[in-house]
């Protein structure tokens, strides 16, 4: 079987790791994996069951409900995230499913429940993952680690774009503060915190371009002699 090449990319909200981690996929050839999409996702099945988040035991008696599917489109790198058989690839990106995946994502038995799929996934063919975790508890063997960061201010500058140009009226006072309370919970927590893996490769994307960010991840692959090993496979 051929080597499979793992490249994991965490980060706090908004540094722009899934538009990062998207763009390279595409073009390494590599499958993108959104783990923050399956978090999401187990979100989006807890607040439509009216479970209460709050309650670790209720969440996780019903994570046996909670049955995630990514699909990918080879041709255009696209992925779509289905929750027990329906699409809700646009149903997760709200900020109330962000939170909600924010507190049920503190859970042992829920992480326990998704890194394992996340670890099946990556077993199987060469991956650009992102996440909290993947670095430091998904793929610690990863071939290149990435903790991508950018300032609190560029962050939720970012994602105010994102939801004005998706015609969703936002404040950006507002999107800071929300940001800064995830980010704290997804810290603080014990259960897989975010935190830079110890073998990462710290960037800060506050001033640089889509273009500059993938452009130093390359670099990175081809010091590591990465890139020449998957063209040489093909
Ligand atoms: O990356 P995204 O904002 O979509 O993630 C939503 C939430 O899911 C995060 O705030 C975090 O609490 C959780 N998450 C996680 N571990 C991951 C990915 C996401 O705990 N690997």
């Amino acid at each position: 079987m051929s080597k499979t090449i793992r490249i994991a990319i965490d980060g706090p909200a908004g540094a722009g790791k899934s538009t990062i981690a998207k763009y390279l996929s595409k073009k390494l050839g590599f499958v993108y994996i959104d783990t923050g999409a399956m978090y999401r996702a187990t979100g989006l099945f807890m607040v439509r069951k009216k479970i209460a988040l709050e309650n670790e035991n209720e969440v996780v008696a019903s994570m046996d409900g909670v049955g995630i599917v990514l699909r990918h489109d080879g041709a255009d790198g696209t992925q779509q995230i289905f929750l027990n058989g329906e699409d809700v690839s646009k149903q997760i990106r709200t900020e109330e499913v962000g939170k909600a995946a924010s507190v049920i994502s503190a859970y042992p038995q829920v992480r326990a429940k998704l890194t394992a799929q996340q670890q099946k996934l990556a077993s199987e063919e060469s991956v650009v993952m992102d996440g909290r975790d993947i670095g430091t508890v998904v793929l610690p063997e990863a071939e290149l680690k990435i903790f991508l960061t950018a300032s609190a201010r560029a962050r939720a500058r970012r994602r105010f774009l994102e939801l004005r140009e998706k015609g969703v009226a936002a404040e950006l006072s507002e999107i800071e503060r929300d940001m800064e309370e995830r980010d704290k919970r997804d810290s603080e927590r014990s259960a897989a915190p975010l935190k830079q893996a110890e073998d990462a490769i710290l960037l800060d994307s506050s001033d640089l371009t889509i273009d500059e960010v993938v452009e130093r991840i390359e670099g990175l692959l081809q010091e590591k002699g990465l890139l020449a090993e998957k063209a040489a496979e093909a």
